[in-house]
């Protein structure tokens, strides 16, 4: 466990210094499956994997979850050390942001829709210490969840553009036996809360199997999942949109291929939840 920006760094020159590639993990901590299943894809391809837990200030808003966000550093240690990893780093907020930064990271275009809009500055947050973390780490491989996909394609983008010596690669969304995608702020449900929140799957599930039944009015999968959604009285849908997979921009009509993203409420809890279609 590594508490310091210098200590990281140097860990991860000195594995690569011995010829070893790096592997990293970036996460807000909290784990579940589904971090787990992208420590454990960077443990079979690299000789080092590290796992970052940061709570990162910057993408949360002025009325969001920043000082209750779950938070179990010796869990999550613990869990990340049988997946496999070699080092967690777990930098104190002072560490990695010491003075209020003058710079920050936008992904423009990308950034703006969806995610952009209802959560205005939470993406270039995230880039922002993405960015840093690349730069900290150096060369290596990064794993990246296809659950928050727009923030994936950010990401990507950023490093492109950037120029950063990171290969960055997608991971498939983990979800519950029910099919909810495995998110922190699901331990934030009650009961009820908890059943109603696999309507966002519901509803994707919807809109796919309508896109694989020949559906390529990208209005109609939308009303879909509209609709599903709105059959759960516990959910209040935030968006629901069919996009073009690279892009994320609003399609009219759908091609070979498109993802549906849908956010929703439940219980004042904030979900996302997205899927990819393809002919
Ligand atoms: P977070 O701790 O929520 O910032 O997530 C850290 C990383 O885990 C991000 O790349 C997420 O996309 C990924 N992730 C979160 N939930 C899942 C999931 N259910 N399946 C796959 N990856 C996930």
């Amino acid at each position: 466990m590594i508490e310091t920006v210098e200590g990281f760094r140097k860990e991860l020159e000195s594995a690569r210094a011995h010829g070893r590639t790096v592997g990293l993990v970036p996460t807000m901590g909290a784990l579940h499956a589904g971090h787990l299943s992208l420590l454990r894809r960077a443990v079979v391809e690299n000789d080092l994997a590290a796992l970052t837990i940061f709570v990162n200030p910057l993408q949360f808003g002025p009325s969001e979850d920043l000082a209750s966000y779950p938070r179990d550093l010796a869990a999550d240690v613990a869990a990340a050390s049988a997946e496999g990893a070699a080092v967690v780093f777990a930098p104190p907020v002072e560490e990695m942001l010491p003075v209020p930064a003058a710079t920050s990271v936008h992904v423009s275009g990308l950034s703006e829709w969806l995610e952009g809009a209802s959560r205005p500055g939470h993406l270039d947050g995230v880039a922002t210490v993405v960015a840093k973390l690349f730069a900290i780490a150096g060369p290596c491989r990064a794993y990246f969840g296809e659950k928050d996909f727009q923030q994936l394609l950010v990401v990507c983008r950023m490093a492109q553009d950037l120029s950063f010596p990171v290969d960055v690669r997608a991971c498939p969304t983990v979800r519950e036996p029910d099919g909810l995608a495995c998110s922190s702020r699901n331990s934030y449900l009650s009961g009820p809360q908890r059943s109603a929140a696999t309507v966002l799957h519901r509803a994707l599930g919807a809109g796919a199997r309508a896109f694989d039944a020949g559906e390529r009015d990208a209005a109609v999968l939308r009303r879909m999942l509209v609709d599903a959604v709105g059959s759960e009285p516990l959910a209040t849908l935030d968006y629901a949109e069919v996009a073009d997979s690279r892009t994320l921009e609003s399609l009219e009509a759908v091609g070979d291929s498109a993802r549906l993203l849908v956010a929703a409420r439940v219980g004042g809890i904030r979900l996302i939840d997205n899927v990819g279609v393809e002919a």
